[in-house]
């Protein structure tokens, strides 16, 4: 990827890979074996700027570029995919969907206090019984006068258990199909907003996931995103601009695990040599870099896609599904050449392992970006 960057990206590079592995890095073991949010994360990551890479500076942002956040997403990601997804949504999806379709005055309440880590953010799309199929969502508004009251459940929703402000995705009218949904935004302690379940998750346990409930929630009509009816494009476009932050942990994961195991093979002697040495490891290691180096490819073209205003939908969708299956072959590799040291908790490659397979489930699983793709084939 390096070859393919400017200058300005380099040193951009340099200055994160710089500050993750000062600020970050050396508190990664203790929040991941903590399992709760890393609160801690979010002041550093804010105080440093990131959150607002992309915002326009009239919001408090640094006004970057889509490459940069991608950028910065794989950096993060190198310490901890925990730490990235914690980063992904101030710094990409809900700060997009509020400055792309909400009001002045939303983008003034929540954008430069979300990228100052006063407020944390959440995106709140899938159901228990809605997650691939997001357009089924079952969670309602109904209009009384100048408020609207929101009733459903919301299923492992990032940051929910410590979010200040949700966008929560409802439809207006379920007769109209996707034409229903609608984007809300709702504060914590607003009256009927409760959090339920924190799940207990394979991976990413220095982030979170929680159950949201919404009974009777009232909250005003200028709590309202974008156009009634519109909602789900809202979810659309923001998602799309996620996928590539998604492949962004992905390869952070995967440069990371590949780094790991070209310390230990060449470290970890067996038959009298290193055991980098054996022409059958080297190939596993040729293999691994190669889907490193592929998935870089694939996400700096989405992420250059995006910045040139063209359509990415397809691109972020291949970047993401290759990154998210190559990082799972990788960390699976990098764990299989660590021996048994490699299964245990001593090893960085045991939570790669872990954290690769949450990747292929959010943000769309492997299955849901195989049929975004298929149906961009035929268009
Ligand atoms: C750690 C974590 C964080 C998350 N954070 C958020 C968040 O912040 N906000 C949010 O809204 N959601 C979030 N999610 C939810 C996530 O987006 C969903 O889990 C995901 O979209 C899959 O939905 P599901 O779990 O209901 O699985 P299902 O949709 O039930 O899928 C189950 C299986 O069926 C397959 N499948 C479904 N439909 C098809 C099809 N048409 N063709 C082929 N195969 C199919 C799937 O690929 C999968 O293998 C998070 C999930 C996790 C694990």
């Amino acid at each position: 990827m390096e070859n393919l960057l400017t200058e300005a990206e380099l040193s951009f590079k340099k200055d994160v890979r710089e500050f993750v592995n000062k600020e970050l890095m050396p508190h990664v073991e203790e929040w991941e074996s903590r399992k709760e949010y890393a609160k801690e994360s979010v002041k550093k990551i804010a105080d440093y700027g990131l959150f607002g890479i992309m915002v326009p500076p009239e919001y408090g942002g640094l006004g970057g570029t889509v490459t940069e956040y991608l950028i910065a997403s794989i950096e993060i990601a190198r310490a901890s995919v925990s730490l990235a997804s914690i980063f992904g949504s101030p710094a990409g999806i809900f700060t997009d969907a509020i400055l792309n379709f909400g009001t002045e005055e939303q983008k003034k309440k929540y954008v430069p206090a979300v990228i100052s880590g006063d407020m944390i953010a959440c995106f709140a799309v899938t159901e228990p019984a809605a997650g691939s199929d997001a357009a089924n969502i079952a969670t309602t508004a109904t209009r009384d006068g100048d408020e609207w009251i929101l009733n459903g459940a919301k299923a492992f929703i990032t940051a929910g258990d410590v979010g200040d402000v949700v966008l929560v995705f409802a439809t207006v009218d379920k007769s109209l199909g996707t034409r229903g949904i609608t984007a809300f935004l709702v504060e914590k302690g607003t009256p009927g907003f409760t959090v339920g379940k924190v799940e207990e998750l394979l991976g990413l346990h220095a982030s979170s996931a929680a159950e949201l409930f919404f009974r009777d929630c009232r909250v005003p009509a200028s709590a309202v995103v974008g156009e009634e009816g519109k909602g789900l494009r809202i979810a659309f476009a923001s998602l799309d601009l996620g996928r590539i932050h998604v492949a962004g942990q992905a390869i952070g994961l995967a440069e990371a695990a590949l780094e790991a195991t070209l310390t230990y093979t060449a470290d970890r002697e067996q038959f009298g040599r290193p055991i980098g040495n054996f022409q059958g490891v080297q190939w596993m290691l040729a293999d691994m870099s190669v889907m490193v180096d592929a998935a870089n490819l694939l996400a700096l073209r989405a992420a250059r896609m995006a910045d040139a205003g063209k359509d990415y939908g397809a691109a972020a969708a291949k970047a993401k599904l290759y990154a998210a299956e190559s990082a799972a072959d990788v960390a699976r590799k990098a764990v299989q050449l660590h021996g048994g040291y490699g299964c245990t908790r001593d090893m960085p490659v045991e939570r790669y392992y872990r954290d690769a397979k949450l990747i292929e489930i959010y943000e769309g699983t492997n299955e849901i970006h195989r049929a975004v793709i298929a149906r961009s084939l035929r268009s």
